[in-house]
């Protein structure tokens, strides 16, 4: 059975020392070994930034996409071969601005995988622009005076659009990080983890010590109940989106896959795709 050392490989990443991402390298390889995966039974998809790297610096089939289109890629990956786990992985621009679109429809189509933003409230590829959930008056090279907008909650708005599974941590927590992604590649459907990853270059506000200050651990809270969707959006809410833990998870919904006809037995088919031929052709 492979730990999570079958999971590194010889590839050294560039991020620099200290970087929020480490972690969260770490604890997908330890939570893909703990529930018993193999290299080959995984596919990490990325998207651009930073974080993008990430594809390339686990030892597991790996595809760094373009800006923003790793949740398309990641969802016909796993379509096509549903024997695989599949996570995509990108930070906060690539997710909340580019890809925005495709994040809102891949919370609300719940194919069966996961997806992990690492969240620095910055551009840190691009030296240190505002990010869409840098907090207002975040001032950057992009702001000088102070963003004059509001910052997008990736957890609130997952739970609005419909998201089964909705999780936050901080990479400071390697072991409540790896134990969300190993519950996160079990559940069945979309599951996402929005990860504070703090970017030690460029964020000089949201270091390790103002997440260690201003983050709120569900589980500290008393009757915290992950399977309300209303306690879960009051509660984030309340916090202002500076919660840790599993926020929601609803295992009542099918997922996308299972809805369709036959893919249960079969997976999608050569047939399936002349069916589809067919009916394109006479639209
Ligand atoms: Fe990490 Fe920031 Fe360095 Fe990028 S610029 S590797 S996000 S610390
Ligand atoms: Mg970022």
């Amino acid at each position: 059975m492979a730990t999570f050392k079958d999971f590194r490989n010889d590839v050294k990443p560039n991020w620099c020392p200290g970087c929020g991402d480490f972690s969260i390298q770490a604890a997908i390889q330890r939570a893909v070994a703990n529930v018993g995966l193999e290299p080959e039974e995984l596919a990490l998809i990325s998207g651009i930034g930073c974080s993008g790297r990430i594809s390339g610096y686990i030892n597991t089939y790996g595809f760094h996409g373009v800006h923003g289109r790793s949740l398309p890629i990641a969802q016909g990956v796993k379509m096509a071969n549903r024997e695989l786990t599949v996570i995509a992985s990108g930070g906060d621009g690539d997710g909340f601005a580019i890809g925005m679109g495709h994040t809102i429809h891949a919370f609300k189509r719940n194919v069966d995988m996961t997806y992990i933003v690492m969240d620095n409230q910055i551009y840190g590829l691009t030296k240190g622009q505002t990010s869409p959930t840098s907090a207002l008056g975040f001032k950057t090279k992009s702001t000088p005076k102070g963003s004059i907008e509001k910052s997008v909650s990736p957890v609130e708005l997952a739970l609005t659009a419909g998201a089964t599974f909705v999780a936050q941590s901080f990479s400071n927590d390697l072991k409540g990080l790896t134990s969300l992604i190993e519950q996160a590649t079990q559940h069945k459907g979309f599951a996402f983890i929005n990860v504070f990853s703090p970017c030690v270059t460029f964020n000089k506000v949201n270091t390790y010590d103002w997440f260690k200050q201003n983050l709120t651990k569900l589980d500290d809270l008393e009757d915290y109940d992950a399977t309300d969707l209303d306690v879960a959006k009051r509660v984030v809410h309340e916090h202002n989106g500076l919660v840790m833990g599993l926020i929601y998870q609803d295992d009542s919904r099918p997922d996308y896959q299972s809805q369709i006809d036959g893919y249960a037995e079969n997976g999608l088919t050569f047939a399936d795709l002349e069916m589809n031929e067919e009916t394109f052709g006479k639209l």
